[in-house]
């Protein structure tokens, strides 16, 4: 056995032989020589784990130097690169929620780029506060005497919690102890911060009896969360945001609510229930609405906080506002994105074109489209494509409107000669720049509702590479 295993182990190249590799040179010029070297060195490993489970596992040199082809090829790739969102879900948590407006980009890029006045006050030639720049649009927008922002709604909620409530309690319905994305956990999260939750009612139906008699001395705060990314049907009840504000301030207590999806505006959507809008909330009362930036609002990633002065004072005073502070570029995209709502132009923020597309436009897209594919699929050695324009059903996402399908087009692709629709959705992902696409069936979905004209060039790019069409000859194709 020692024998065979020592016999394997000599067939294992060296180093200084993997380094001969000519590919090697290229990668030593993105990555670093020590970097390539450490890479290898881990095929080089895992190929000694596998000998000594068993001698006999048939040995491949090609197959060691193709592994760590791939894998170093894979570290010089850039990790954080584009995806075509081909899904139809508008705000694809996975994918990076919203993309910005162009005028949030090109703020991005100034701000960036130059020194600014991110907490300096050229009137006064003294320090400012980064919070000061969305501020007064946030309160202008929502109808709040006061705001403030930090990394994302989680923590927006954290550092309520941990400011007004933390060693007291907080009322909260079984209805709403909700878990969005994996890893906000609501019963968690008032754990961290330090707040005493307590539980009322049930998981359909909460009372205004059940908040009265759960009050106490220690009663800090009610919290109403948004149950973002569900619906429940039939026998339900809640108690309206009028009576737990009229509740909360009768009993000198506070009432916040995480409104998950922040909207500013009401966003015309014809399908399903709509989210209430941040100045709805705070009209019916709440003394503090907390919301993400990138939701439904269609900004960066950013956490809202909008209500009572007084209270948005003791937060300003809280430590822990130091730790989760934004960063100048992502403020410098939400001032441009709020600026849009308050011109009347947040109808062009990307988010809301999206979600708001016409049916017949996107239509025309997608008949568009499926000749682009035809044509360029038809100069490929391939016998059977199947394409076709088909209905489909696209969501919001992002938490937004549970249960709500906004009608789609899409484009539908079968390939039979390369394998299931698995495999066709495997090879997308695999193009220069990746394609998420959806799936039904035995076919492979291109939603146009989130394809824009970009898009369609890299997808259909990516198909030129994968049946090596000359891009010359295609040339008419786009
Ligand atoms: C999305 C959501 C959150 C988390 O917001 P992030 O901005 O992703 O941190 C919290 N609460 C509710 C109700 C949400 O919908």
């Amino acid at each position: 056995m020692k024998e065979k295993i020592q016999n394997a182990m000599r067939n294992i190249p060296s180093m200084d032989r993997m380094l001969l590799m000519p590919w090697t040179k290229k990668y030593e010029a993105e990555i670093g020589r020590d970097s390539v070297k450490s890479i290898i060195s881990g095929v080089l490993d895992d190929q000694r784990e596998k000998i000594l489970k068993d001698p006999e596992v048939p040995f491949d040199t090609e197959k060691i130097a193709s592994e760590a082809e791939k894998r170093v090829k894979a570290r010089a790739h850039k990790s954080l690169r584009p995806v075509v969102n081909a899904t139809g879900v508008v705000l694809h948590t996975n994918l990076g929620r919203s993309l910005l407006a162009k005028e949030a980009l090109e703020a991005v890029v100034k701000t960036a780029e130059s020194y600014s006045t991110l907490e300096y006050s050229p009137e006064t030639g003294s320090r400012g506060h980064r919070n000061d720049h969305v501020e007064w649009l946030l309160c202008r927008l929502t109808g709040a005497e006061a705001a403030i922002v930090v990394n994302n709604n989680a923590a927006a909620v954290i550092l309520c919690l941990g400011a007004l409530a933390k060693e007291k309690e907080t009322v909260i319905s079984r209805g709403e102890l909700v878990e969005i994305g994996g890893s906000f956990r609501i019963p968690e999260i008032m754990a961290l911060s330090g707040t005493k939750m307590v539980e009322v009612g049930t998981t359909n139906m909460t009372h205004l009896r059940d908040f009265e008699s759960a009050l106490s001395e220690d009663t800090a705060m009610i919290l109403k969360v948004h149950p973002s990314n569900f619906s429940v049907e039939g026998f339900t009840s809640s108690v309206p945001r009028e009576e737990l504000a009229k509740l909360a301030h009768d009993n000198d207590i506070i009432f916040m609510e995480d409104l998950g999806s922040g909207m500013l505006t009401e966003p015309h959507i014809k399908y399903g229930k709509a989210d209430p809008t941040v100045r709805s909330c705070i009209e019916a009362g709440v003394d503090l609405v907390t919301f993400s930036g990138d939701k439904l609002l269609g900004g960066p990633q950013i956490g809202a906080i909008a209500g009572s002065a007084c209270l948005v004072e003791k937060l300003r005073k809280y430590p822990l506002l130091r730790a989760l502070r934004v960063d100048k570029m992502t403020l410098a995209a939400f001032e441009a994105t709020l600026r849009l709502y308050l011109k009347g132009e947040s109808g062009s923020i990307p988010t809301f074109r999206m979600i708001n597309r016409d049916t017949e436009d996107m239509k025309k897209q997608a008949r568009r489209f499926k000749r682009k594919l035809l044509a360029l699929l038809s100069r490929t050695r391939l016998r059977s494509v199947f394409l076709d324009v088909v209905p489909v059903n696209d969501t919001v996402g992002g938490g937004s409107f549970p249960g709500s399908e906004l009608p789609g087009f899409a484009v539908s692709l079968k390939l039979p000669e390369l394998g299931s629709a698995g495999k066709l959705a495997e090879k997308l992902r695999s193009f220069e720049i990746p394609v998420i696409a959806g799936a039904s069936d035995d076919q492979v979905l291109f939603h146009v509702r989130t394809l824009s004209e970009k898009d369609e060039k890299w997808i259909i790019e990516g198909f030129k590479d994968m049946f090596s069409i000359d891009p010359g000859k295609a040339e008419s194709i786009d």
